[in-house]
């Protein structure tokens, strides 16, 4: 077994501390991965804290992962010592599901294997995450870093920049489409830049005024603050997509759905811990779609991490020391974040 040492939850309430486990000795196909950096995503804050259910102590969380190739099972073909990788959402997947095999793996039917607070394949062993300095891998599920991109800016693409990257794509973001995002924290600051450089007109649309500079500094068009009841009036009827990223259920959808023109799409990503009302005459009204989706492919998530570095895209990150990580929860909870704390493995 190889010795591990992060930083865990060992209950709900409970602040993360120091905590020392082990990983698999690699097989054929694992690849060991030195962690350079870990980013913190509002998930691992719902999960620790136990918002969804389902949460297994002690849990390592953490599915922004970004290292070095430490070394290498026997029959690995896609990987050498030395390279730059990441791991994001999951760890694994069934492999034989319709949808494995259409390479959406991330919609595993049989249920895709999280990066933490999940099981390995064994369907025992918990699974631990990124905020530790060691994580074992199969090479099939392990994403090639373009060397143009720093490893501590590339850990936030591995959840945040998938997660707005595929509904961008799916409902076809580009020239000539208005596409709103609704939360300017870790993944709607992805979807700007992303949503930009693939030559949408981007409004965000925040719950305050205090991050109207920085939007419109990362590409941003528009801003309207969710205040403004004049401009929300304005721009009724027009939007061909938006995406939902709040992390809160204190939200009137009802608003953002006026926003949308007939037949445009409402994407929420951002997973509440209590559910949001829907009235259907929104819906019915301009024919409108409400839609979810969840992180992307291992495909998808590489041709992200290619399209982010061909096109010079990185988050905005504050980094943070392992000490600190309690402090950075509560800074995430006040959407004081700007715009995505990584933590420096190095001081795990
Ligand atoms: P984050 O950095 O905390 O950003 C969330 C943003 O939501 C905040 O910055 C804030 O933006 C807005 N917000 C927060 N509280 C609000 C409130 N009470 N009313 C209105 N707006 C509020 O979180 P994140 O890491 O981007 O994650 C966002 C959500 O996506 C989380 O629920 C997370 O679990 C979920 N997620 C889903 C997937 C998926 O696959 N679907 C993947 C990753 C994360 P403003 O200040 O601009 O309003
Ligand atoms: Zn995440
Ligand atoms: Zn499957």
């Amino acid at each position: 077994m190889i010795k591990a040492k992060g930083i865990a939850a060992q209950a709900a309430k409970a602040p993360l501390g120091p905590f020392d486990f082990e990983r698999r000795d690699p097989k054929d196909h694992d690849v060991v991965i030195d962690i350079k950096f870990c980013g913190i995503c509002h998930s691992d804050i719902h999960t620790v804290r136990d918002e969804w259910g389902a949460a297994r102590y002690p849990i390592v969380p953490g599915h922004e992962i970004a290292g070095v190739v430490r070394a290498i099972g026997p029959k690995v073909t896609n990987f050498e010592v030395g390279d730059h990788v990441g791991v994001g959402c999951f760890v694994d997947s069934c492999r034989e599901c319709t949808n494995c095999k259409q390479d959406l793996d991330n919609y595993c039917l049989n249920g895709m294997n999280s990066t933490y607070n999940g099981f390995e394949k064994d369907g025992k062993t918990p699974t631990q995450g990124g905020y530790s300095d060691v994580i074992v891998v199969d090479e099939n599920y392990v994403l090639r870093i373009p060397k143009s991109l720093p490893l501590d800016k590339a850990a936030p693409l591995l959840c945040a920049g998938i997660t707005v990257y595929s509904p961008l794509m799916h409902w076809k973001a580009g020239p000539g489409k208005k596409v709103g995002v609704v939360g300017l924290g870790g993944l709607g600051h992805m979807a700007v830049k992303i949503a930009r450089a693939m030559g949408a007109e981007v409004t965000v649309l925040s719950h305050s005024d205090k991050k109207k500079e920085d939007a419109l500094r990362m590409g941003a068009h528009h801003f309207i603050s969710s205040s403004d009841k004049g401009a929300f009036q304005n721009r009724a009827g027009s939007f061909d997509l938006i995406i939902n990223t709040v992390s809160s259920a204190d939200l009137n959808l009802a608003t953002y759905f006026a926003l949308l023109k007939l037949d445009a799409t409402l994407v929420s990503v951002g997973a509440p811990d209590k559910p949001l009302s829907i009235h259907p005459i929104s819906l019915i009204m301009q024919r409108r779609n409400y839609a979810g989706s969840l992180i992307g492919s291992i495909k998808e998530t590489q041709e992200m991490l290619d399209f982010c570095a061909k096109h010079n895209i990185t988050p905005e990150i504050e980094m943070v020391k392992a000490d600190q990580v309690n402090e950075a929860y509560e800074r995430v909870l006040k959407s004081d974040v700007r715009y995505r704390f990584v933590i420096d493995i190095a001081t795990v």
